[in-house]
């Protein structure tokens, strides 16, 4: 019997992120008239040591000693072995997760906010705005930027807003403000509530009243952020897997399965980009983004150009999109409503080297108690669906009598999704499958635009 723990000590840490641009070829966001943009057509909204970040090919980059001294507050995170879910399983399988839940806000998303208000604030910048879907994101930029004293504004997609009280008196302990979105604070969000006063909202809208309060601000000095979906963030969440591999190393293990839930990608990529560098480079290993049926990016939606935002404020990025204008059923996982996927993701499964998996709403609620009543930490619904593709693999194994080693992200705890697990005991969460007339129609916004070419990294 091996370890339950593998800690790393602080100064093992990775003192780099992993920047796959330096491996995989993407197609360019485009502009309005469909040709490539410039970095400098993002500097209203980005600062520029961002904008950079984003488009560098660097394979290695420095994280900055101020991040890693706040990581240190609750990072190395530890891997651990699920030890009593192989035991109720009884599969041959070794199971490992990292847990991300252990950040003050609980998940994996501080990561990528400390190291963007660390920049923001190097910049000369002293407000941010953003969007938040489930308020992980909203309350991780919240705590990110009172670390550093700046001011955080937060426009929180109306459903979640109304589901989630808590997390709004979260992201206000930390100095935030949250406004339920759409909002007649902006312009996009007073034209939609015009048309639908009580649309639930979505994130395509919450972005679009973000950016829209970013670059109108007169001062000049507000900048948005994005908790998911770009280059930047998938790279600030490399420190998951690097850390993982690191602890593996120590154990001499070495994965066949990688698995995470993915709403943007990023706490996939956080998990899996350092591994796919193996892969590149001729490892074997199975690597799965976990979606929910109910919005299934990957596994239903095409590889085109879309928009990030329903007001179309955002270049064009090669991603699997569900339309831009898609409104999301009121599933319990708002991390995972989305409808695109960060382009390197998307590149990925494009190219063949990882492959997409869905799960509905009820297994993943079924999975999640089954580890809260074995590894003891109630998952969030995001972690979910994670769990209920590891407990399928875990069994494959068993049938197929191999001793796998599986490793998969721990995103969240659910300590604040309380509320959707009463539902789900009530007997009042149901499935939702999205049929093909809606998808259809949903997909006519992107009809026109051009088509990302087939490029392949290897
Ligand atoms: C936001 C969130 C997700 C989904 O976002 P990704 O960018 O795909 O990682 C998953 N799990 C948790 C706990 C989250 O908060």
């Amino acid at each position: 019997m091996g370890p339950k723990k593998i800690l790393l000590t602080e100064d093992q840490m990775p003192r780099q992120w992993y920047n796959i641009l330096a491996d995989i070829k993407l197609n360019p966001p485009l502009g309005p008239d469909g040709n490539p943009i410039g970095p400098e057509s993002l500097a209203p909204v980005f600062p520029m040591n961002i904008i950079e970040q984003e488009v560098s090919t660097e394979r290695w980059i420095d994280i900055p000693e101020e991040v890693l001294g706040i990581y240190k507050i609750w990072r190395p995170t530890p891997l651990v072995r699920a030890t009593a879910l192989e035991k109720v399983l009884k599969t041959p399988a070794r199971i490992y997760f990292k847990y991300e839940g252990a950040s003050p806000p609980g998940s994996h998303k501080p990561n990528t906010a400390v190291p963007q208000a660390y920049y923001n604030k190097e910049f000369g910048i002293k407000k941010i705005t953003t969007e938040t879907g489930a308020g992980q994101w909203g309350s991780a930029l919240s705590f990110a930027c009172a670390q550093f004293g700046l001011e955080c504004e937060i426009y929180m997609v109306r459903i979640s807003f109304d589901q989630k009280p808590y997390r709004k008196n979260m992201m206000e302990a930390w100095g935030g403000k949250c406004i339920p979105s759409p909002s007649p604070a902006t312009k996009v969000g007073r034209e939609i509530l015009e048309k639908d006063p009580n649309t639930p909202g979505s994130l395509g809208i919450a972005i679009s009243e973000a950016i829209e309060a970013a670059v109108t601000d007169p001062s000049g000095k507000t900048r948005y952020s994005l908790g998911s979906v770009l280059n930047h963030v998938m790279m600030h969440q490399t420190v998951i897997g690097l850390e993982a591999k690191k602890q593996l190393e120590a154990i001499n293990e070495y994965p066949d399965i990688i698995i995470g839930c993915a709403g943007g990608g990023s706490n996939f990529a956080g998990i899996s980009f350092p591994f796919v560098l193996d892969k590149i480079n001729g490892k074997q290993i199975e690597i799965y983004p976990v979606e929910p049926a109910a919005c299934p990016t990957l596994t239903k939606g095409p590889f085109v150009y879309d928009h990030g935002d329903i007001a179309r404020m955002t270049p064009l990025l090669p991603m699997h999109s569900l339309g831009h204008a898609f409104v999301p059923p009121p599933m319990h996982a708002g991390g995972l409503r989305y409808h695109g996927m960060s382009p390197t993701v998307s590149q990925l499964v494009s190219e063949g080297l990882i492959e997409a998996k869905s799960v509905t709403q009820l297994a993943s609620y079924k999975a999640g108690v089954l580890l809260a009543r074995t590894e003891g930490i109630i998952p969030a619904p995001e972690t979910n669906h994670t769990l209920a593709c590891v407990i399928d693999e875990a069994n494959k194994a068993r049938e197929e009598g191999k001793e796998k080693v599986i490793l998969f992200n721990w995103s969240g705890h659910g300590l604040l999704d309380l509320a959707a697990y009463g539902k789900y005991f009530q007997g009042e969460l149901k499935d939702f499958e999205l049929s093909d007339a809606e998808m259809e129609k949903s997909e006519q916004v992107f009809a026109n635009f051009p088509k990302p070419k087939l490029l392949k990294s290897r």
